[in-house]
């Protein structure tokens, strides 16, 4: 995963996050909004409730009034009612038995006697002498129907009062109009108004038309007006559609805002007169605990959000901030800091997408494993930060590199072409040469590179990487150049490869690998000691192809152990020839393959063909690679004891070229070390001290350890003085001769 991915996969989970966010507010609104909702709807319960007990007192008390005198107008008789005074004297005293205010009897003349409580009783009114409001409950009672006047200020008593009036029957016949006026007890209520919603509301009676009829005293409304229609309380259009409601007697819900506040009002119908019952609840909102709950509840949601959103910050840090190791770890080289392989290869995959024309090169050090190993391992990983330290310097914009591991790394330049990537190569490499031997005493270090350009049309890491590591393969090999180009040379030579592979078989049969012999020679007589088997693929039209072109080709696909085989078998016939010839034989050395060394008829293989030929094991050395030993050291040693026991020598090739390790020495028991070319080179430059060091130490070590020690390369007469001051036993090289078929050796050595 990439840090674009990544990116990508955070930013949609912060979208989740926010979309989640935003449904909890809308959560939290909409329960809030149906909370508050509800909560209006219970008040407004309440106060329908709390209207509905009201109109149900007045019915009560207006009902029981009429019965009152509808039980007293039952008493009267022709007789009673034509003694007006003794009349007047009877509803007197049934006026002081009432509740009543006022009590009065009208004939149908209009005429009647009226009693009022305190005042006393007067036998001769008419009723148009009463306040007005009375005259149409009067005239109603005549009509014979029962009835209940408005409010009004009665003269005679105090307060406001209701007059009830209902006809008087005497044996079926209308004879007048009963009436009486009273202060109905909830009015008080109403006006001294606190018991309404346990003191929290209070309410109003009005007319159909808005007109006040008893208004309570602890309105919030301080405005002295005369219908709600007229003051504060609502706005125009409310005031239409309730005077409609109001009209058909519905009993409506409503709201006002006075002062900034919002009252909750209900305007219930009492069913008498057009009267309406107006309840307003004086608190705001409705309920004294719900406002700081839905405060509360607010709070609440936003400290959760606060929580959610911190909570999210946090993780979305922590996984940023690990996300950035992760990637750190995924990409860089724990030693130097470097970028990886891993990293490496995914920028080559994007400058193959966008850019083409660049070119990847892969650098290495000689024999590094010494390097640790005598120096140890802290200098070789100082050495490899400062490769990289001077490989930072000599990138330009756009260009990288990595360290592989050990001391592989790979750069990608944007050049291609040869001439300057060669500059630019030398440049880096004398810089690491400069710094190192700056900082480590002298010693040099010697560099090698391999070099792919990329082809135009390439879109595949993949073989970029195999050319360059083929270049570097090629450059490692090659003395004389440190820097390899993966070109139409190498290129060729992969398709040699493809030839060797699919021809190998046939010329063995056909005998075209011919046996060449190289001397080895004694340094301190000159004179010859020995020949090593190199074998050489000559092909029916005469040209040759070299062991480098095939042996590891050979290695791979198993074919080295015939070819092996058949090299040890060459061997022992020319030292069973010399010896028939009575010539003295010398020994010959042979290359082994892993492959063929692991067979596990290998001893016996070998035993047979030194029997076969009926000559002496110790005429044959087996050169076997350090490599060997890498998977088992006890199972080679083990192996190579019984090959020793049979005669047969044990030489250790190539030594100093691999990751060798001096631990190889002591551990296993060979009887000859042959020392890399690559030692020469680097004891041959007179500044490199401390390579001279390694190997001056590692020829003590052999003669120590009764190891015979062969130098590969010697070339010059300097090398082979060289070799001789520093006490090796050996010399092989072309100083001596090239490897030469075998009738060319016979005719100049024996
Ligand atoms: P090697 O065993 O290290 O053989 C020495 C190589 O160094 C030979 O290369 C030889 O020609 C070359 N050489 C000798 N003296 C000098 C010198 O003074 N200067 C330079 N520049 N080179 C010198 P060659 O014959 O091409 O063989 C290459 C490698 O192929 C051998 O390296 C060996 O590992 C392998 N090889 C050759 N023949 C056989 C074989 O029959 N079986 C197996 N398994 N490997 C073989
Ligand atoms: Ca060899
Ligand atoms: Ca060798």
């Amino acid at each position: 995963m990439n840090e674009k991915m990544t990116r990508l996969q955070m930013r949609r989970m912060l979208r989740l996050i926010l979309g989640i966010v935003l449904i909890l507010i809308a959560i939290g609104v909409f329960l809030i909004f149906s909370l508050m909702r509800t909560m209006q709807n219970s008040a407004r319960q309440q106060m329908s409730v709390e209207t509905q007990e009201y109109k149900n007192r007045i019915y009560k008390q207006v009902e029981a009034d009429f019965q009152s005198l509808d039980t007293l107008a039952s008493f009267f008789t022709i007789d009673l009612l034509e003694d007006r005074e003794a009349f007047a004297e009877r509803l007197d005293t049934s006026n002081k038995q009432n509740n009543f205010r006022t009590m009065a009897f009208f004939y149908k003349d209009g005429s009647g006697v009226v009693s009022t409580l305190g005042i006393g009783v007067s036998a001769d009114m008419d009723y148009h002498e009463l306040n007005e409001v009375v005259h149409p409950v009067i005239e109603k009672a005549f009509a014979g129907e029962k009835s209940v006047s408005r409010l009004f200020q009665s003269d005679a008593v105090e307060g406001r009062v209701f007059a009830y009036a209902v006809p008087v029957y005497v044996d079926g016949t209308l004879v007048g109009a009963l009436m009486a006026s009273d202060q109905i007890e909830i009015f008080s209520d109403i006006l001294s108004g606190n018991t309404v919603l346990g003191g929290n509301g209070y309410l109003h009676m009005v007319g159909t038309e808005g007109n006040f009829l008893v208004r309570s005293s602890n309105t919030v409304v301080k405005e002295e007006i005369e219908n709600i229609f007229d003051g504060p309380y609502f706005d125009e259009d409310e005031v239409v559609h309730l005077k409609e409601e109001m009209r058909d007697q519905k009993k409506i819900f409503s709201s006002f805002v006075y002062e900034g506040e919002r009252y909750q009002v209900i305007l219930d119908p009492v069913g008498m007169n057009g009267w309406y019952l107006m309840c307003v609840n004086t608190l705001q909102e409705s309920n004294p605990y719900v406002f700081p709950v839905l405060v509360i509840m607010g709070a609440a949601i936003l400290v959760v959000l606060f929580i959610i959103f911190f909570l999210f910050a946090y993780g979305l840090r922590l996984v940023q901030r690990n996300n950035k190791e992760l990637w750190r770890q995924a990409y860089h080289d724990a030693l130097t800091g470097a970028k990886n392989l891993f990293y490496f290869r995914e920028e080559v995959g994007k400058l193959l997408e966008n850019v083409g024309d660049f070119s990847v090169v892969a650098l290495n050090i000689h024999q590094f494993k010494f390097i640790n190993e005598i120096f140890g391992r802290e200098y070789g990983d100082r050495l490899l930060i400062e490769i990289k330290e001077v490989l930072e310097q000599g990138m330009k914009e756009g260009e990288f590199f990595a360290r592989d591991r050990a001391d592989l790394f790979y750069l990608c330049l944007l050049e291609t072409d040869r001439e300057k990537i060669l500059e630019r190569l030398q440049d880096i490499m004398d810089a690491i040469v400069k710094i190192s031997s700056h900082h480590h005493n002298n010693y040099r270090i010697l560099l090698y590179s391999g070099v792919a350009i990329n082809e135009e049309g390439n879109k595949d890491v993949t073989p970029l990487m195999t050319h360059v590591m083929f270049a570097l393969t090629t450059a490692k090999g090659s003395y004389q150049n440190n820097v390899w180009f993966y070109d139409s040379k190498l290129h060729e030579k992969e398709k040699t490869e493809n030839y060797v592979e699919s021809h190998m078989h046939q010329a063995l049969k056909d005998g075209e690998f011919k046996f060449y012999l190289q001397p080895k020679v004694d340094l301190s007589t000159g004179k010859l000691k020995g020949a090593e088997a190199l074998v050489r693929w000559v092909k029916e039209d005469g040209s040759m192809i070299y062991p480098d072109e095939f042996i590891s080709l050979f290695e791979k696909n198993g074919f080295c152990t015939k070819l092996d085989l058949y090299m040890v078998e060459c061997a022992c016939r020319q030292i069973r020839e010399w010896i028939d010839a009575g010539k003295e034989p010398v020994g010959i050395s042979v290359n082994q393959s892993k492959l063929l060394f692991y067979e596990n008829d290998y001893i016996e293989t070998m035993t047979n063909l030194i029997r076969k030929y009926d000559i002496p094991g110790s005429l044959i050395t087996l050169e076997i690679l350090e490599g060997l030993a890498a998977d088992n050291v006890d199972e080679l040693n083990q192996k190579m004891s019984l090959l020793q026991k049979q005669g047969f020598r044990i030489s250790m090739d190539d030594f100093g070229s691999g990751y060798s390790s001096l631990n190889i020495l002591g551990n296993l028991h060979i009887d000859e070390l042959k020392l890399d070319r690559g030692f020469l080179l680097e004891v041959s430059d007179a500044e490199n001290v401390r390579s001279r060091i390694i190997m001056e130490l590692i020829v003590q070590l052999t003669g120590k350890l009764h190891i015979s020690t062969v130098v590969e390369g010697v070339e010059t007469a300097e090398n082979e003085a060289l070799c001789r001051d520093m006490g090796c036993d050996l010399g092989q090289g072309y100083y001596y001769s090239r490897p030469i078929p075998r009738e060319e050796f016979n005719q100049k050595y024996m």
